[in-house]
């Protein structure tokens, strides 16, 4: 079915076409019509297979269609910034000539432009829950004529933790409303949760229920934890590892991996929860422009972040989870282009390994780099004669105190030094 039959507003139909869509993706072909005839809708499918277009779309031509007011008619609920900042940008991009008006409402900036712009008037919000609660708390927005909740990547959405948070933002919605699920994943306990906020929907389903996309090539190394470090190294310096996103666990290995990378001279960014949303954006962009080669995250780029051509997703930390372990490869082989996923697992995660496999009915590949020590006592040593010339764990935790000494305390505690020294000669 192409575009033109859906019955979108030509306006649409016009910047699909420059964004160079020749056809709809199954998501798209499935979900459209339906949320165009104004049903609820379910919609799992694989990450990067144009689920955002397919329910930014019909939402779009509904707002295309009523009269200017600027009241806001749709909130799209995302459970990262990034996201909701992503999200923002399809709405401006597919809607460039409806005047039609969104914001994008997140926390770890600050809230005054968006509390202006809320002002000025919206069509639509995009918004993570926690600033959103707080503005609504505060009689910040008006969702009095609300017609349309999208919940994106709604299994993380309707999370333990997250949970009370939608609930209480539902709650200052209208109860007649259309209201969309969007997601990878979703269990059936996760999709009964979710059917208490919707009326009779339908459900579109592309492929199983968590099944990683099928363009990309998943293997795994079985590595001991000391030399991960080493192996990651000695991949991303072969030619083919043009853009790759490392995944670990923890913020604090996100900045040693980052250390020990940038000391061996890789162009490198990091992502995490605890860095500013200016280091965020900055971080994400410079990898998405190609200025960095690398980039070090935590599961907050996981979900939905569309980053082009990234050529290796690495699991230097092994997913907790299998749907983790789905959203993470999900960044790689985006809208039809070959990815490559890779994992390290040592032996403490081989459990985790066979819940994965056990999960998505697959037994990954077991590959071994060529030459690489896997024997090898210290990190350092499995490089050969590759190894960064500095001591890399010494001189992270020099960067770490020095970071955390106050500059006064530094001052002092040099002048101590050099005074103890010059007492001893
Ligand atoms: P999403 O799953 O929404 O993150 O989209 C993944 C990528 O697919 C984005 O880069 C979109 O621009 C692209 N995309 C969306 N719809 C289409 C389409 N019909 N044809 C080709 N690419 C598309």
């Amino acid at each position: 079915m192409p575009f033109s039959k859906f019955g979108l507003d030509v306006a649409l139909l016009r910047a699909v076409q420059k964004s160079g869509y020749t056809r709809p993706t199954p998501v798209q072909t499935a979900a459209i019509p339906k949320v165009m005839l104004g049903y609820d809708v379910i919609a799992i499918a694989q990450t990067g297979t144009g689920k955002t277009a397919a329910f930014v779309l019909p939402l779009l031509h509904h707002l295309s269609q009523s009269s200017g007011e600027r009241d806001i008619r749709a909130l799209i609920l995302a459970p990262t910034r990034e996201l909701a900042v992503q999200i923002m940008e399809n709405i401006r991009n597919y809607g460039q000539s409806l005047p039609i008006r969104v914001a994008a409402i997140y926390g770890g900036v600050e809230e005054e432009a968006q509390i202006k712009a809320l002002r000025k008037g919206v069509h639509i919000v995009v918004a993570t829950p926690g600033r959103l609660i707080d503005l609504l708390g505060r009689q910040k927005l008006d969702f009095r004529i609300l017609k349309m909740l999208v919940l994106d990547e709604a299994d993380r959405m309707l999370h333990m933790g997250f949970l009370p948070d939608i609930e209480k933002i539902i709650s200052h919605l209208p109860k007649r409303r259309q209201t969309l699920m969007f997601s990878a994943t979703l269990s059936k306990e996760v999709e009964s949760l979710a059917r208490r906020f919707l009326y009779q929907p339908k459900m579109v389903q592309i492929g199983k229920r968590s099944n990683p996309a099928d363009t990309v090539k998943q293997c795994v190394y079985e590595v001991s934890a000391h030399l991960k470090n080493a192996l990651l190294l000695e991949l991303i310096r072969q030619p083919k590892f043009t853009r790759v996103l490392v995944f670990v666990r923890m913020k604090d290995g996100a900045n040693l991996l980052t250390n020990f990378l940038k000391l061996a001279g890789i162009k490198v960014a990091r992502l995490h929860s605890s860095r500013s949303q200016e280091q965020r954006l900055q971080a994400l962009q410079d990898f998405k422009d190609g200025k960095v080669q690398v980039l070090v995250a935590t599961d907050i780029v996981a979900r939905g972040i569309d980053i082009d051509g990234v050529s290796q997703v690495i699991n230097f930390d092994f997913p907790v989870n299998p749907e983790d372990y789905v959203h993470r490869i999900g960044r790689t082989g985006r809208a039809e282009a070959q990815g490559e996923a890779i994992s390290f697992v040592p032996k403490q995660d081989l459990n985790l390994l066979g819940i994965l496999e056990f999960s998505i009915s697959q037994r990954i590949e077991r590959k071994r780099l060529r030459g690489f020590n896997y024997q090898a006592a210290a990190t350092t040593s499995a490089l050969g004669e590759k190894a960064p010339k500095q001591d890399w764990r010494k001189r992270t935790r020099e960067l770490e105190t020095k970071k955390s000494t106050p500059l006064n305390k530094r001052v002092s505690q040099e002048r101590a030094k050099k005074n103890s020294n010059s007492q001893k000669s």
